[in-house]
């Protein structure tokens, strides 16, 4: 055989954007002289064997399309060298010697393994909705989410804001706080709840018990990941401990993962896709795209799944400086 032949895949929980890197790299391959497969769920798919041609019209029409048409999936199996093994038995099968991933920290650490135990090319793309990885600043989906989560808020204030309530919204975030972050930057909510930062549950109670009610409303921002508990538990301990205010909770859910992709999303997806070709081209094993300056970095996968990102301290600082409440300088 002498065309080379790429694998691409998304792994994962889904983002959108996914559809826009896997059409860049399906378009960029061919026309650099690939062939490319896709595969379906993810490395579950892969080890099943559920791998298709993709031509150029395939992935027509699916770049304002939220989710991945290519299907995703979570897989155990792929976490054993057995599960592995019989996944590199089915890329044999079809002649594939390059392999595209798209997904998160945990779908990279799984490449990083098959491409140590295998000779595949494998090139990861970032797409995941928390953009918690290390390398790179920006990941597929973040943009779509954060703006989701934006208009989200800005429904619950004009409620919060009529009935004088405290509300607090839970949004995604398990390992860092972007998107609570920024969407609390975004809408002017009033405190952030955030896993990087310590003693999130004292700056709550520091803010309601100075709050006064003069306040139309307040809203708070809560990641999923803080480890002082979840949005109910912490909105539930509130309501015992400020009885004098009218709490409610909102949870914003999968909501936060589906929708159009914004331009922004599609873009950077794109120029990710065709990084990930030019990388292949060059022969690389075990590389992350990352988007750095608003262009592509390569990133080895191993260093990506060793380290983390997360908001820093500083940011956080001037987050808070521009709010009503000014938490007491630590
Ligand atoms: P998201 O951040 O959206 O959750 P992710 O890529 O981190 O995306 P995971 O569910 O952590 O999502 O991982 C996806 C798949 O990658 C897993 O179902 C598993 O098949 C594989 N994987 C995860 N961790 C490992 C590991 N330690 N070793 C081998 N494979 C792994």
């Amino acid at each position: 055989m002498n065309t080379r032949r790429i694998g691409v895949l998304t792994s994962g929980g889904d983002a959108p954007g996914m559809n826009a890197a896997i059409r860049a790299v399906t378009r960029a391959g061919i026309n650099n002289g690939f062939e490319v497969f896709g595969i379906r769920r993810g490395y579950k798919g892969l080890m099943e064997g559920d791998i298709f041609q993709l031509r150029s019209e395939d992935v027509s029409g699916i770049i304002q399309s939220g989710g991945t048409f290519l299907q995703t999936a979570r897989s155990a199996e792929f976490r054993t060298v057995e599960g592995r093994q019989l996944a590199y038995e089915q890329l044999k099968r079809y002649e594939v010697d390059s392999l595209v991933v798209i997904g998160g920290d945990g779908s990279f650490t799984g490449a990083n393994l098959l491409s140590k135990e295998t000779n595949l090319n494998i090139i990861g793309i970032p797409g995941t909705i928390d953009n918690d990885l290390y390398g790179t600043d920006y990941t597929i989906g973040y943009d779509t989410a954060l703006n989701t989560v934006v208009q989200a808020v800005d429904k619950i204030r004009d409620t919060a804001n009529s009935h004088n309530r405290v509300f607090f919204v839970e949004v995604m975030g398990r390992e860092a706080g972007f998107i609570a972050m920024n969407g609390c930057i975004a809408c002017g909510a009033e405190v952030a709840m955030i896993p990087e930062e310590k003693n999130q549950l004292d700056k709550v109670r520091n803010y309601l018990s100075t709050r006064g009610d003069k306040k139309k409303s307040t809203i708070i921002l809560v990641a999923e990941g803080i480890d002082e508990g979840n949005a109910t538990e912490i909105s539930q301990k509130m309501e015992v401990e400020f009885p004098q205010f009218e709490i409610r909770l909102s949870i914003l859910g999968h909501m936060q993962r589906g929708g159009s992709p914004t331009a922004k999303d599609r873009i950077v997806a794109s120029f990710m896709g065709i990084a990930a070709v030019e990388a292949l081209l060059d022969n690389q094993r075990s590389l992350m795209v990352g988007w750095v300056n608003e262009q592509p970095v390569y990133v080895p996968l191993n260093k990506v799944i060793k380290m983390h990102k997360g908001i820093s301290h500083e940011y956080v600082k001037q987050a808070e400086s521009i709010s009503t409440f000014m938490p007491p300088v630590e």
